[in-house]
């Protein structure tokens, strides 16, 4: 192909793009990533529904049409969840239904050459919406965890449950950063999201730590510094200096990734403990689970072959044991889990805003206070 002919391509291609920018969001934006077609990876993924019918070939030639009405579908239903729970308030309801939408999808009867047939729209685990759901599921397991822990009546039974919820709280919190973070690889602009990710994250397992039925557990030796990673001496760097060399920022963040993979290998199957949609995510930190394809120049074709689409079975997690197996051990690795993802935060919240940013801030005061009130396991 010729230089002129290429340039042409590759003109019609953004063209397209930037119009169907417009059409969706009433949004023009130049830059490389808006005007990558096909898609980028990370909006590919952000976007990635899967459709499948029983009629292919009906489904074949109106493909797109079927994708934008499972988008619309899949959205609807979604927001309409989310702005009951937030009108409504009530946090059980709106788990039950966001997890039965993020395990089976929706049904629909779909008007394909004068019938109907039926097919399933499914949200990929990376899909903005999937990421909104992981919010919220966050938030709304921690209402139902203070709310039994406030109701007047303090039985054994309301304990135990608010600890059930407040650990699904913190999977999901988990899992929303280590999402992120897999993105953020591929798109370094998402690292002000991904921060706030990792922070709220490492809180959320830091406080699980502080449960008052593990206190017994407690031994002095809970230290955030680690010695497989250089993880809370770059942060502290970090904060000195005000910055990070990039290759400095490249190995610490290898380290990190090591250092959460093995841990969360241990845990992970005590964390999604009586929630069927955490189990089937079978890694919250490394998503080679997925089967989704990178860069994949035929989305659609992707998408409707069934085998190749991403499932929600139960089983094979890793770190699959026995709820009742827990220990220290499994308070020690929560808490050095927690360590991790907090430090990882702040270092990020600091390469983005600057060491005198209040997260940053906050970040450096639990480091310091390790061994004092915040997550002493006094209570
Ligand atoms: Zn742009
Ligand atoms: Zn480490």
């Amino acid at each position: 192909m010729t230089n002129s002919k290429l340039a042409k391509k590759k003109k019609t291609r953004k063209e397209l793009r930037q119009s169907e920018l417009w059409s969706k969001y009433r949004f023009i934006c130049c830059c490389k990533r808006c005007s990558s077609l096909p898609f980028t990876y990370v909006d590919q993924s952000l976007q990635e529904i899967s459709v499948s019918c029983r009629d292919l070939s009906g489904l074949r030639s109106d493909y797109k049409l079927f994708r934008d009405m499972a988008d619309r579908r899949l959205t609807d239903s979604i927001e309409d969840v989310i702005s009951e729970y937030l009108s409504v308030g009530d946090s059980a309801s709106c788990c039950e239904k966001l997890e039965k939408i993020l395990i089976q999808g929706l049904d629909e009867q779909l008007e394909i050459n004068e019938g109907k047939s039926h097919s399933k729209f499914t949200l990929h685990p990376l899909h903005h919406l999937s990421l909104n759901s992981y919010t919220t599921l966050t938030s709304a397991y921690k209402v139902r965890a203070s709310d039994l822990l406030s109701d007047d009546s303090k039985t054994d039974l309301n304990q135990t449950e608010a600890f059930d919820m407040s650990r699904t709280s913190s999977a999901y919190s988990l899992l929303l950063a280590g999402a992120a973070h897999h993105l953020f690889a591929f798109e370094s602009s998402l690292i002000a999201s991904v921060a706030n990710f990792w922070i709220g994250a490492g809180e959320s397992l830091l406080t699980l730590t502080t449960n008052s039925g593990w206190s017994r557990f407690v031994n002095s030796d809970t230290k955030f510094e680690c010695s497989k990673c250089s993880l809370v001496n770059r942060f502290r760097a970090c904060i000195l200096n005000g910055q990070i060399k990039s290759e400095d920022f490249e190995i610490v963040t290898n380290e990190f990734i090591h250092c959460v993979s093995d841990i969360t290998h241990e845990i992970w199957g005590f964390l999604v403990y009586g929630c069927n949609f955490l189990k089937s995510c079978k890694d919250p930190v490394n998503f080679s689970w997925l089967m989704s394809t990178k860069n994949s120049e035929d989305v659609a074709a992707h998408d409707i072959e069934n085998d190749k689409c991403y499932t929600h079975e139960s089983g094979n997690s890793i770190g699959v044991r026995d709820e009742q197996a827990y220990n220290d051990h499994t308070l020690a690795y929560i808490f050095q889990l927690g360590g991790h993802c907090l430090t990882y935060g702040g270092l990020l919240a600091c390469i983005c805003y600057g060491p005198n940013f209040h997260l940053v801030s906050h970040v450096q005061n639990i480091l310091d206070h390790e061994n004092d009130s915040l997550f002493s396991h006094n209570v």
